[in-house]
């Protein structure tokens, strides 16, 4: 299953690469230290360009760093999207260290930060399944969940959430976990 809606809001799944989606705002798989890292993170600053970094350094000069589960916004810079919603999600530490919680705040944060600008469409790539370790499949379940919550509950503004995953694998996995959403009921 690649979307599913939620009233009159929707989850979407897409291969590709973030950094040329067009949104409202993407999300970006952050560290703490909030001035670029590899994996998506290099990836958003490389294509946005500068104006992202000096936004991420004049936020870590005011708040120090950014603890994982939280989330700040910058503008898009060079992207399509007008925004960068900037989270760190959880490394992996095999599952009982509160990771689930933490990945589910990171996902629900960010779409706090969304509500707080009026955006509509917000693009996530897959947070904490990288150099974070995260296992993708329990990743995809603590994700949509979040996410699905988030829109039957708490969205007033965002209405369409697409999940941009990068490799085939990672793709696969989510849609798998969509499907077993849609067929609990959720
Ligand atoms: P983390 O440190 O949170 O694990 P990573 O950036 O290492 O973050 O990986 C998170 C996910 O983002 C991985 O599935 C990785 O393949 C994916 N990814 C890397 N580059 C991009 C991109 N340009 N667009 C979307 N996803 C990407």
């Amino acid at each position: 299953m690649e979307s599913i809606a939620i009233g009159s809001r929707s989850i979407r799944l897409v291969q590709g690469d973030i950094t040329r989606v067009h949104a409202d705002a993407i999300v970006n798989a952050a560290n703490s230290g909030l001035l670029g890292g590899g994996g998506v993170d290099g990836a958003i600053h490389r294509a946005g360009g500068g104006a992202i970094l000096e936004e991420c350094r004049a936020i870590v000069a005011q708040i120090g760093s950014l603890p994982p589960g939280e989330a700040v916004i910058t503008c898009g810079g060079r992207l399509s999207a007008r925004h960068v919603i900037h989270t760190v999600g959880p490394v992996w530490h095999g599952g009982r260290a509160g990771e689930d919680a933490m990945l589910a705040s990171a996902y629900r944060e960010s779409l706090r930060v969304a509500e707080a600008h009026e955006l509509a469409t917000i693009a996530f790539p897959s947070i904490s399944t990288g150099a974070f370790g995260y296992p993708v499949r329990e990743a995809a379940r603590v994700a949509l969940d979040a996410v699905a919550v988030f829109l039957g509950t708490e969205a007033r503004s965002v209405r369409e959430v697409t999940f941009v995953l990068y490799d085939r694998h990672t793709f696969g996995t989510y849609a798998d976990a969509l499907d077993e959403m849609a067929a609990s009921g959720a």
